[in-house]
C-alpha cells in the first residue's frame, strides 16, 4: 500500500487495536451499568474519531455521543501548551456523567481544559477513556472529576506516533493502526 511505505514501524496493529478496544469497552459498561442516567461519551476531535466510533460500539449501554474540539497543536509535533474550545458539545452535561475520549494525553494540557470546561457546565463526574498514554511527557496533572474514572488502552513511549485518528500535519489519520513515520516524512 502507498500509505504504509511511509510508515518506519507500526506500534499497535488492527487486531490488537480491536480486542484491546473490546475489554476497555466491557470494562466501561460494567462500571457504569448501575449508574442513572447513562454516561454521555464525549469524543476530542478530530484524533479520537476513529477510537470513538469503535469504543460505543463495544459499550453496551444507552450512552449519548458528543464531540468537541480543543485546538492546542497548530502543526507538526509539538503542543502550545494553551487550548481552547473551538467547537462545543451539543448535548447538556448539567447532572450528567461524562466521560472524555481522547486519542492520546501527552502533555495534558487539553485535557485539563476540556475538564474544566464540563466542570464548569455543570457535569456530576468527568472520567477518561484514552486510547494512549505517554506519561512519560506529562506537564499538567489533570483532575478526574466526582467519581470519575481513568481508562487506557495502551502506554505509549515516547515518539510521535501516527494514524487511527492522529495526524501528522492533518495527514495519516486514515491509517487503520498506529506507526511511527519514516524520518523523512516529518
Ligand atoms: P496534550 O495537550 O496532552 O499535550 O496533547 C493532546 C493532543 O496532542 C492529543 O490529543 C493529540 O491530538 C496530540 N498529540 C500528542 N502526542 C501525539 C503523538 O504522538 N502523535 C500525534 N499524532 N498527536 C499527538
Ligand atoms: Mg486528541
Ligand atoms: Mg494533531
Amino acid at each position: 500500500m502507498a500509505l504504509q511505505s511511509h510508515i518506519e514501524k507500526i506500534l499497535w496493529p488492527e487486531d490488537q487495536i480491536s480486542a484491546r478496544i473490546s475489554e476497555v469497552g466491557a470494562q466501561i459498561t460494567d462500571e457504569f451499568r448501575a449508574i442513572s442516567p447513562p454516561p454521555v461519551v464525549v469524543g476530542v476531535a478530530t484524533g479520537a474519531f476513529l477510537f470513538l466510533a469503535d469504543l460505543v460500539r463495544k459499550i453496551d449501554l444507552p450512552i449519548s455521543v458528543d464531540f468537541v474540539r480543543a485546538e492546542s497543536y497548530g502543526s507538526g509535533t509539538e503542543s502550545n501548551g494553551a487550548p481552547t474550545i473551538s467547537c462545543d458539545l451539543k448535548v447538556d452535561v448539567k447532572n450528567r456523567h461524562v466521560i472524555v475520549v481522547e486519542d492520546i494525553v501527552d502533555t495534558g494540557h487539553t485535557l485539563s481544559c476540556i475538564i474544566a470546561d464540563l466542570t464548569s457546565k455543570g457535569a456530576s463526574s468527568v472520567s477518561v477513556c484514552t486510547f494512549l498514554d505517554k506519561p512519560a511527557r506529562r506537564k499538567v496533572h489533570f483532575q478526574l472529576v466526582g467519581e470519575g474514572k481513568f481508562y487506557r488502552c495502551f502506554e505509549c513511549p515516547n515518539y510521535f506516533v501516527v494514524g487511527y485518528g492522529m495526524d501528522f500535519n492533518e495527514l495519516y489519520r486514515n491509517l487503520p493502526y498506529v506507526g511511527v513515520l519514516k524520518p523523512e516524512h516529518y
